[in-house]
């Protein structure tokens, strides 16, 4: 499901169902469009056939929550994770950059996400106002409840950490993936994300300004080796299920 206003995007959630559960999830997923920050005047659900075989399966990331006193600090903690896998404070900043200004020649949000070398900070989506679509990506029901269920058992449930979760374990199951950053357009939700292989699914409360309509997130990846249309496919297009769950933190307070 894609949500837009005035060309803008303001929600998007992706599932991968059997054929009996497809009627029963759209309404979800008009519902999820409809209770957007800002009212949709355009509504895409496109629905389409995956074949079963080549789906895979994987555990989601550990998910810690860490809560900074400013979006300054919040924004230091960032390029601290970001630094300790690989990425330079200059690529970093410009990552952070680029979210704050709006990705798109207009300075909008993106659809997608900006796919980023990490050595160079250089821009490789051939497209800079769709960028990259993470997809086919769902949660077997099981793993759903206990995903919700560790959430909330650690009062930091919210539905955005299930779509966001699944969308960054997909993307650091690839090995050219270093990292990501991500945080929402939603002016009134101002924690994001800073997620790896390594370090996990990483919240970081406050790294966006409260009332900022400006979001979106960053794949940094390896150049070396690249092969480009193979990355972008997997995360388009293979279908991954989510049946286990990751290690659930209760959010820490920094203190400095
Ligand atoms: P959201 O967390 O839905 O507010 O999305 C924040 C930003 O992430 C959006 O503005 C898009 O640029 C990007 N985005 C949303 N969904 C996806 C997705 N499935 N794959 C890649 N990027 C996405």
């Amino acid at each position: 499901m894609r949500a837009s206003a005035w060309n803008t995007h303001v929600s998007g959630a992706e599932r991968l169902l059997g054929e009996d559960h497809v009627e029963g999830v759209l309404s979800d997923l008009f519902r999820r469009a409809l209770s957007s920050y800002r009212t949709p005047d355009e509504i895409s659900i496109t629905v389409d056939y995956t074949d079963p075989e080549p789906v895979s399966y994987l555990r989601s990331l550990d998910v810690k929550t860490v809560i900074p006193s400013s979006c300054e600090e919040a924004r230091d903690i960032a390029k601290g994770i970001l630094g300790s896998n690989g990425v330079s404070p200059a690529v970093a900043g410009k990552a952070i950059y680029l979210l704050c200004s709006g990705p798109t020649p207009e300075g909008t949000n993106m659809r997608g996400a900006i796919l980023m070398d990490a050595l160079t900070g250089e821009r490789l989506e051939s497209d800079i106002r769709r960028g990259i679509r993470v997809s086919r990506i769902d949660y077997t029901e099981d793993a759903r409840k206990a995903i919700t269920r560790g959430l909330k058992d650690c009062g930091i449930y919210h539905e955005r950490v299930i779509d966001a979760l699944a969308v960054a374990t997909k993307v650091a199951s690839r090995t050219e993936t270093i990292a990501e950053l991500c945080w929402s357009d939603n002016p009134d939700y101002t924690t994001g994300y800073i997620a790896s292989r390594r370090g996990g699914y990483v919240r970081v409360a406050n790294l966006k300004e409260k009332g900022s309509v400006r979001g979106g997130r960053v794949f940094f990846v390896n150049p070396e080796g690249l092969d480009l249309a193979q990355y972008i496919h997997y995360l388009e297009r293979q279908p991954l299920i989510i049946d286990s769950i990751g290690n659930i933190s209760k959010p820490e307070s920094v203190i400095r």
